[in-house]
């Protein structure tokens, strides 16, 4: 009777070490977590990987300016990164440094492969040079003559390089690229199939002489692999290409989740790259937005980063996740302020799901000595028939959403979920009433809420488990059992326990 369960592989964008994480970091880590949740709950064999890039040259530089080693400076560094995700919750089954042998050895076999199958070819490179996104920019891509991604002037260089077939991949990227959904959501869909159009695929820069930090080509170690090659073979080198049980298990990805900044490189170069190698290639590329703070862009640079551990020194960190998965429209550029956490943290996860979850529990307490009552008939009160019914639908609307990764409206529908409980027990007032039909589907309804909210807010998700005094945890009984009335008469509850604390 048992299918083949089915796997589902996600992988974020590996970070930059020359800097600590801020918050863009944390928002995309805690989107592929929300998603690799949800697809453990729904009963798929999940891989989730994040992890770091390390072999950019500007690690030399911001190495210098911490005065310290580039191993040193990148190792402090990478560990924070490390630190980011268990802080966070984040349910990673692997974290990949591209400085680790498994990887670079990857790394040059692709390089190899890529050379072998007479896709590299030698030749000389001159132009202007973004050390901040590691590439080649032309006039057009600069405003007032700096790079907008950084704000600052690239710099003139010529080198000889090796380079990559890319134009020779145009055709296959392009149908792949107007297959439907391999980009979504369709609108970076449209912007890369522009940009297509107007430059064409060229030939691609792909090593670099003038850096003594990174990964050797393999067959020149006089010229280092150009630090996107390098970094995109991580999401095959950490399941150990090119004979790994993971990577026979798990690839292609399912979905590489990623900023707006660097769909160009996931959706033309690492295909091509792929097609080069003979690799199967990824189903989706996931674009989201960009979070700002206050207005302001988030880099370094510009002096408006919020770290997010001294998040964590004020707010608890579902409270950031809510926030993050609710308030950023997953697609679109959304903006983070401390008073729209706040706002949004006591107003509806403490003042309407959490308020219905203590009130409910109370109740079954002060009323029923925390067993759940028999119901009588509430198969024919309108009221509980409509809400047993809205118990029912939910896991199915927010499955819609979440396999078109609207994560932020898949919680909202939590919320307006919520407030119809809320509703329905100030209608039915079972304090004045006793109303056992009202308590037994007011307890069942917090079930669901604690299955629902499991991808998003797991500690407290489980925190809820426990007040409910139920077996296992959600994932055992997986994300359709949100629909059900699986809390039977006479189960005892434990006493109400706040789980959404105020904040002050
Ligand atoms: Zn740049």
């Amino acid at each position: 009777m048992s299918l083949k369960q089915e796997k589902f592989y996600i992988t974020t964008a590996i970070d930059y070490v020359n800097a600590y994480p801020h918050l863009g970091h944390l928002y995309e880590k805690v989107c592929a977590d929300i998603i690799a949740r949800w697809n453990r709950l729904v009963g798929r064999d999940v891989y989730f990987l994040t992890g770091t890039d390390e072999n950019a040259a500007k690690n030399e530089r911001a190495a210098k300016e911490a005065g310290l080693e580039v191993k040193e400076f990148i190792d402090r560094n990478a560990k924070r990164f490390q630190e980011l995700c268990k802080a966070f919750n984040i349910s990673n089954d692997d974290f990949i440094r591209t400085t680790e042998d498994r990887h670079r050895k990857v790394s040059q076999l692709i390089f190899a492969k890529m050379f072998e199958n007479g896709d590299i070819y030698k030749s000389s490179y001159s132009g202007l040079y973004c050390y901040g996104c590691e590439e080649y920019k032309t006039e057009k891509d600069l405003v007032d003559g700096k790079c907008p991604e950084h704000g600052t002037e690239p710099e003139h260089i010529e080198e000889e390089c090796y380079f990559f077939k890319l134009s020779k991949y145009e055709k296959p990227v392009l149908e792949l690229i107007e297959r439907n959904r391999f980009i979504i959501p369709e609108k970076r869909k449209q912007e890369i199939l522009a940009r297509i159009k107007t430059e064409g695929l060229k030939d691609l820069a792909v090593s670099r002489s003038r850096i003594s930090w990174g990964v050797n080509v393999p067959f020149d170690p006089k010229h280092k692999i150009y630090v996107w090659v390098d970094a995109l073979v991580n999401y095959v080198s950490a399941l150990g290409y090119p004979d790994g049980e993971k990577y026979k298990k798990y690839w292609p990805a399912d979905v590489h989740l990623i900023g707006k900044g660097i769909n160009w490189f996931h959706s033309i170069i690492w295909p091509a790259i792929l097609l080069s190698c003979g690799i199967p290639l990824p189903k989706h590329i996931l674009v989201h937005g960009y979070i700002t703070i206050g207005g302001e862009k988030l880099s370094k640079s510009r002096g408006a980063a919020v770290d997010p551990f001294k998040l964590l020194e004020k707010y608890e960190v579902d409270a950031v996740r809510y926030f993050l998965a609710r308030d950023i429209p997953f697609f679109e550029d959304g903006d983070f302020t401390e008073k729209a956490l706040v706002e949004r943290v006591n107003g509806e996860l403490v003042g309407n799901i959490g308020n219905f979850i203590h009130r409910t529990l109370t109740l079954i307490w002060n009323l029923y000595a925390g067993e759940v009552p028999e119901p009588r008939n509430y198969e024919s009160d309108e009221e509980c028939i409509n809400l047993v019914e809205s118990i029912r639908k939910l896991p199915s609307i927010m499955r819609d959403r979440f396999e078109n990764y609207e994560i932020d409206k898949a919680l909202k529908e939590v919320a307006d979920f919520a407030i119809r409980c809320n509703r329905f027990l100030q209608v039915k007032e079972p304090w004045k009433t006793k109303d056992p039909d009202a308590l037994f589907i007011c307890v069942n309804a917090v079930r669901t809420l604690a299955i629902v909210l499991r991808p998003y807010l797991p500690s407290s998700s489980e925190k809820i488990w426990r007040i409910l005094n139920l077996e296992g945890l959600p994932e055992d009984y997986g994300w359709d059992s949100a629909g059900g009335l699986a809390i039977k008469p006479g189960h005892r509850v434990s006493r109400p326990a706040i789980v959404f604390k105020k904040i002050k």
